[in-house]
């Protein structure tokens, strides 16, 4: 295992105080943090500085916790671009017959072009909604896990799922959808292969039905009931447009929120997506339960799907972590770009005191670490936590004059990344994934995108 001193750094530690060190060191032995302080590092004698560690001088760097990505579709990474000036259903119908044509090959170029272009916008662990598993397609959640593998991000799967079908009320055709026991099978047999519940564990399993206009309640209790028995966390997206609010009060005479509450879908086990259309209501019912939500402002956005409430959320106590989501709904995959987005959209509603860049800096690291349960191991930069972490340049000039680090990576261009550390392990260096070849990940997600295309007869 290496051994990584860094050194001359600003750090931002993200811890319960928001100590920031103007001049700073962060040790890491093996896959933890041994020290985190001002001034240089301790002495090379001392318990804290493993011998024959590499020294990395980090003037003009900004030192950051690994950025936590709450929500995303890796194998959308393969079907960018499309349905450009689409509302969410619309976009859904028109993307739906492309996604029938994905298979573990194509999902593992996609999760490995997406699980890169995240490392390389600062995040450290991902998760993955995966919900669509063609009958023909094989074993496509291996394929996600294979990819965060070889990437070497930490990686929380969730089993996604949609059993409601078009002629049954639901939104996707009947061909994409499965049976409730065979998912419910499926997500079994997930957690048997790769959950690993462990303090240092790099690969979670999390249950996660897709939302509920693709899913029946039947679905939506059983996976509550598996989740719990097996100890899982639970993930849905909710509340993310008015056509969902509109369908739930249709379908079902009530809000998603009341629906989620009344099925076991609230709870300090479950963090939702998007939660966009919620009225006070439904954020003090989020708040009482403890559910998280994973924000994503640039999908809501790109989608015309509204400005979640995050100032309100998190004044109410509501934990609130980020998310990219899919590619499809949002090109740029970058979790930096979402803290400056959720930034930008909270004080575009609520005015500059909406929210802060320490706050945004927080959403993106020890708010994720919440949804995910791992705020005592990853999340923040202190001694004994998992060495995950990212060194910003911030001398350069896109942000030499700013003399505010946080200002400076938050509201300022993405800076060059001098290293990004996983685990301990270097991912990124110098502004390149080291562990994968970018040109090959870029050429397989190119054919990748080709396959699915000329699958479903759409040319690009
Ligand atoms: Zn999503």
């Amino acid at each position: 295992m290496t051994a990584i001193i860094i050194e001359n750094a600003t750090v931002a530690t993200v811890d319960a105080e928001r100590t920031l060190h103007r001049s700073g060191h962060v040790v890491v032995d093996g896959a933890r943090i041994t020290a985190v302080g001002a001034g240089p590092a301790p002495d090379p004698d001392s318990d804290q500085v493993p011998a024959g560690a590499r020294r990395v001088d980090a003037e003009g760097c900004l030192v950051t916790p690994g950025f936590v990505n709450t929500h995303q579709h890796l194998y959308q990474w393969a079907t960018r671009g499309l349905a450009v000036d689409d509302t969410l259903f619309d976009w859904l119908t028109a993307l739906y017959p492309v996604w029938a044509g994905i298979d573990a090959e194509v999902t593992h170029a996609a999760a490995t072009g997406a699980l890169s272009w995240l490392a390389r916008t600062g995040c450290t662990t991902a998760s993955d909604h995966h919900y669509v598993f063609p009958r023909e397609g094989g074993d496509v959640l291996a394929a996600g896990v294979g990819a965060a593998a070889e990437v070497g991000l930490r990686f929380h799967a969730t089993r996604g799922s949609m059993d409601l079908g078009k002629s049954q009320g639901g939104l996707p055709p009947d061909d994409v959808v499965e049976d409730v026991d065979a998912i419910l099978a499926a997500t079994e047999q997930a957690v048997d292969r790769f959950h690993d519940p462990s303090p240092e564990s790099m690969l979670r399993i999390a249950v996660a039905p897709c939302s509920p206009f693709t899913v029946t309640a039947e679905l939506l209790k059983r996976s509550a009931e598996l989740a719990r028995a097996r100890n899982l966390r639970m993930h849905t997206h909710l509340a993310e447009t008015a056509d969902e609010d509109d369908y739930c009060r249709e379908h079902f005479g009530r809000t998603p929120t009341e629906y989620a509450h009344d099925l076991g879908w609230l709870g300090p086990d479950v963090w939702l997506a998007h939660a966009v259309h919620l009225d006070g209501a439904a954020i003090a019912s989020l708040a009482a339960t403890g559910t998280g939500v994973a924000h994503c402002p640039s999908s809501n956005a790109r989608l015309g799907a509204g400005i979640c409430r995050t100032r309100e959320l998190r004044e109410a106590g509501v934990p609130v972590g980020l998310g990219v989501d899919g590619a499809a709904s949002n090109e740029a995959g970058s979790l930096l770009e979402e803290a400056r987005h959720a930034l930008l959209f909270a004080r575009a509603v609520g005015g500059p005191k909406a929210m802060g860049v320490m706050d945004a800096l927080e959403l993106a690291t020890m708010g994720g670490a919440r949804l995910l349960g791992r705020d005592g191991e990853i999340g923040s930069l202190e001694p004994g936590k998992l060495a995950d972490l990212a060194v910003w340049r911030l001398d350069t000039l896109a942000h030499a004059d700013i003399a505010d680090p946080l200002a400076a990576l938050v509201l300022g261009a993405p800076p060059p990344m001098d290293l990004l550390l996983v685990h301990g392990r270097p991912v990124v260096e110098y502004d390149r994934v080291v562990t994968v070849d970018e040109a090959e990940v870029a050429a397989a997600v190119r054919r990748a995108h080709d396959t699915v295309l000329e699958r479903a007869g759409v040319t690009s």
